[in-house]
């Protein structure tokens, strides 16, 4: 093996990913004094969260949707656990909902540039899935918004406030693994810098993770290339637990061939949706939200009507989204960003024509197990919610569990502002800013360090590209919108073979700089462990519940599938164990808290 020579550093914190969790993150443990430090692979403002369109949710009673009061936070908290089809955490989901304005405010109070009601209050939009007194009333307008630029807006403003608050950044330098101690505490990060080769330890009191989603284990996808489950793949390196990992979102309005997202705020803004007879077919599936009901529904109506001969085009193999009969200036005003999209990947003209559509792999509800305040947990079967120390993930790497199996539109947003704020105060109370570092452990370090260098170095018989074509398709086949026992058993043991061919992977280019090859290909070994995971979950959940739509048992069943599914990936292996759903609130009903009948399961209708 080649003798690597490190550079180290020392720091209180250092958060991997500087996506809207990762900054939020990050500025709040500069704010409270910590010595923290950024890491990340692409430019801050280049990661996803920069793509986000619709906007973020929050109650706060900004717009009048004819109830009285116009907002609650009890009713995000019901749209939520409906959203989540009964398998989000409940202490995590009140948590969510309830600091959300004031998560909100402090970003108005930063510099995001919110679009404006007629009262200089920030503007709210209808989204999906979002309603008033508990799903009896209307839909609420409760996704502030920046146009349809929201990310954008707040990733610039983080990123802005973490300079300013002396937070340092480390950019293009890529974390290939965490180093732990033999007892399974984190003590910190190995990064390959990718624009000189040097090798990078950074020695921490706290590691948090914010690496994002692994969109691109599938064919088609809305997230950007760099969405490769970095921090899921490091964490199952170590022998930890994933969580809920069966449960994708495909998000109702990619655009035809190029998967670029049409975002949900284009039907909160009355899009609407039709097929080849020029039906608004979602009036039949849900009488009341129609083409506001959740993003799991939604996307199988358009399946159903596709595959039962209904689609659009010579193939049939798609669905219209029309805003043709918005007013031009709407358009302009609140959507800019999707008419450039529309016309740049479809050649359409939004105000003339209708889009053309298909369900697109889009979010990731599982994701590395932790609790509200961030912590990552290593639950054994004594305690499901066993703190792993040293190690945090926010964001949409980590799975708190707010979504469950299915996440409403404009939840992800929020949870990355509040749950990177909540790992700061969270780091403030459990890291001795005064006390000295460990020094590392060398075995961590050494192991990690011969993985890169056998990848550096192999010589096999398949290209990165060649496998991660494999993986893309067969996610892509056999865990979509619609899953049966065949196609899951028969997607499982492909993936498997799939998942083993990693020690076949060929390279050619055996540079340290701008080595692009490399690169890929540890984001490969990265999203194996995800995509393995996600199947194997999806093959043992006999039910249906939000995302996972299992044909052969078409069903919620509470009884025996109210959990949590936990995967240990070792190598092309999976083993499954499963951990209890949270379902006490934070706060008693007596205390001010919500009433539990309103939030007891029920049918999921919209
Ligand atoms: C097109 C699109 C539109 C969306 N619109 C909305 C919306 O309107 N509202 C909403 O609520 N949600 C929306 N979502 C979902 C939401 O935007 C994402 O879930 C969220 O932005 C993820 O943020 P994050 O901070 O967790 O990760 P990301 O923004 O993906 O950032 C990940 C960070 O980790 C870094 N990183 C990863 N791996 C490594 C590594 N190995 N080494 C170093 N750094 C690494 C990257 O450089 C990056 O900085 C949308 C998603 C997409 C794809």
């Amino acid at each position: 093996m080649t003798a690597y020579e490190y550079i180290d550093h020392e720091y209180d914190v250092v958060v991997v990913g500087a996506g809207g969790a990762g900054l939020r993150a990050t500025l709040g443990m500069a704010e409270q004094g910590l010595k923290t430090a950024c890491v990340s692979k692409v430019f801050p403002t280049r990661s996803h969260t920069v793509a986000a369109q619709g906007g973020i949710a929050a109650s706060l009673a900004n717009m009048d949707v004819g109830t009285t009061p116009n907002d609650h936070w009890q009713w995000h908290l019901y749209d939520t656990v409906k959203g989540s089809d009964w398998l989000g955490d409940t202490d995590a989901m009140e948590y969510l909902v309830r600091e959300a304005p004031k998560a909100v405010y402090e970003l108005e109070h930063y510099g995001v540039p919110f679009s404006r009601t007629q009262e200089g209050k920030i503007y709210q939009r209808p989204f999906g899935g979002h309603t008033t007194k508990f799903g009896e009333g209307p839909s609420v307008q409760r996704t502030c918004a920046a146009a349809d630029r929201t990310g954008h807006a707040i990733l610039h403003t983080l990123y802005g406030q973490s300079l300013k608050n002396d937070a340092e950044f480390y950019i293009e330098y890529f974390v290939t693994d965490l180093i732990m101690t033999e007892d399974g505490r984190c003590q910190g990060v190995i990064a390959w810098k990718l624009d000189d080769g040097t090798i990078h330890r950074f020695n921490a009191k706290m590691v948090v993770l914010a690496t994002g989603g692994y969109g691109r284990a599938y064919f088609s996808a809305t997230s950007a290339h760099t969405c490769t489950g970095d921090g899921g793949g490091m964490v199952a390196r170590q022998g930890l637990a994933l969580q809920d990992m069966e449960f994708v979102q495909f998000h109702p309005t990619g655009i035809y061939g190029s998967g670029c997202l049409i975002t949900e705020g284009a039907r909160g803004e009355g899009g609407y949706l039709t097929n080849s007879e020029g039906e608004r077919f979602m009036e039949r599936y849900a009488p009341t939200y129609k083409d506001l009901a959740s993003r799991d529904v939604v996307s199988r109506c358009m399946t159903i009507e596709i595959r039962e001969g209904r689609g659009i085009g010579a193939d049939g193999d798609h669905i219209h989204l029309h805003l043709n009969h918005l007013p031009p200036e709407t358009l302009a005003e609140r959507l800019p960003g999707i008419s450039e999209s529309a016309k740049i990947f479809a050649g359409v003209d939004v105000n003339k024509e209708p889009i053309p559509v298909l369900p697109t792999v889009h979010y990731n509800m599982g994701g590395i197990p932790t609790n509200y305040w961030g912590e990552v947990l290593d639950p054994t079967a004594d305690d499901h919610d066993r703190v792993l120390p040293g190690l945090m993930a926010v964001g949409e790497a980590g799975c708190a569990s707010v979504h469950g199996a299915n996440r409403l539109g404009s939840n992800s947003l929020i949870d990355l502002v509040v749950f990177g704020r909540a790992a700061a105060i969270r780091a403030a109370e459990v890291v001795d800013a005064k006390a000295p570092n460990e020094p590392l452990n060398e075995k961590s370090v050494e192991k990690s360090m011969a993985r890169f260098d056998g990848l550096r170095h192999a010589d096999g018989g398949i290209s990165t590209a060649e496998l991660r074509l494999e993986m893309q398709k067969t996610m892509q086949s056999d865990a979509a919108v619609f899953r049966t026992d065949k196609t899951l058993a028969e997607g499982c043991e492909k993936m498997t073979a799939v998942a083993a061919k990693v020690h076949d992977l060929k390279i050619t280019d055996r540079s340290l700089i701008w080595n692009s090859d490399l690169m890929e290909t540890l984001e490969l070994t990265n999203l194996m462990p995800n995509a393995l995971a996600t199947i194997v979950g999806a093959e043992a959940r006999k039910e249906s519940r939000g995302a996972h739509a299992h044909e052969d048992y078409p069903d919620r069943d509470d009884v025996n599938w109210r959990k949590h599914s936990l995967m240990r990936v070792d190598d092309n292996k999976v083993e499954l164990t499963y951990r209890d759903v949270h379902l006490d609130p934070l706060t008693k009903q007596e205390d001010g808290g919500i009433d539990l009948a309103k939030i007891a399961p029920k049918e999921r209708v919209y």
